[in-house]
């Protein structure tokens, strides 16, 4: 059995202040609901403040993007160990990463390394953009991000893992996938994928994510989908009643 994960990616949002008084908010509610694993990921300025706050909660804590070196002269990036000091998940590889900042599969697959030789837990985000959508290339573009982001990992570690499948095309539009077209591509692509490279057991064990626009009113459809274990969720995260209402709807899974 899989348990559900439901985890809520702040970007780049919130004030230190701005994001104490949101977690006071989400507290009751999220602590409340029992049987699914709840992360909240808030910019690094504001891990600390947050990480005090959820201290002795079951909620847990994630970075949103990590440098795969644990130290050196790399201005303006945050290391493993950092990231590790206060949080038990990372984000890596979400699209925004990919288009604004130039990520690669190469990249991912070397911070997905650096993430897990800290023990961190990392939640992988994979998806295609529109147009590849369009040209019926999503089979093939999810593939190659899960072969070549996950490539060399130990079957050991890939057990830990999370991967969020989040087309680009429906996060933040307000245009979410559907339930039967998300779980299609978990299943046929993404399980069969890490089947083929770590075997069915792992495969079966490894938590997978539907990501695009999740609010309150379609999460049942995605978590009522036998391939999908929860949602990565971005603007809706941000809105305490609709958070809390997603990680019940996740609950009820
Ligand atoms: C995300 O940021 O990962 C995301 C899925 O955003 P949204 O829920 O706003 O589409």
């Amino acid at each position: 059995m899989r348990q559900p994960f439901v985890a809520g990616n702040w970007k780049m949002y919130k004030t230190v202040a701005e994001a104490r008084q949101l977690v006071s908010e989400l507290l009751p509610g999220l602590q409340a609901l029992k049987g699914v694993e709840r992360v909240l990921c808030p910019p690094f300025t504001t891990l600390l403040a947050v990480s005090a706050l959820l201290e002795g909660t079951e909620i847990g804590l994630g970075a949103q993007n990590l440098h795969w070196e644990a130290a050196g002269a790399f201005t303006g990036e945050v290391s493993p160990p950092m990231v590790a000091e206060l949080c038990r998940y990372v984000i890596l590889g979400h699209s925004e990463r990919r288009t604004y900042f130039n990520e690669t599969d190469a990249t991912v697959n070397r911070k997905l390394k650096a993430a897990l030789a800290h023990g961190l837990i990392p939640i992988v985000c994979v998806g295609e953009t529109l147009s590849e959508y369009e040209a019926g290339q999503t089979s093939e573009v999810v593939r190659r991000q899960i072969k070549l982001g996950l490539a060399e990992l130990a079957t050991a570690s890939a057990g830990s893992l999370v991967i969020a499948y989040e087309p680009v095309w429906a996060i933040g539009t307000g245009k979410a996938s559907t339930g039967t077209g998300a779980n299609a591509v978990v299943a046929d692509v993404i399980r069969s994928a890490l089947k083929e490279m770590f075997g069915e057991i792992v495969a079966q064990s490894i938590r997978v994510l539907y990501g695009g626009s999740v609010k309150a009113d379609n999460a049942a459809e995605f978590f009522g989908q036998p391939e999908i274990d929860g949602a990565l969720v971005g603007g809706a995260s941000l809105k305490v009643a609709e958070f809390v209402a997603i990680v019940q709807a996740a609950a009820n899974k």
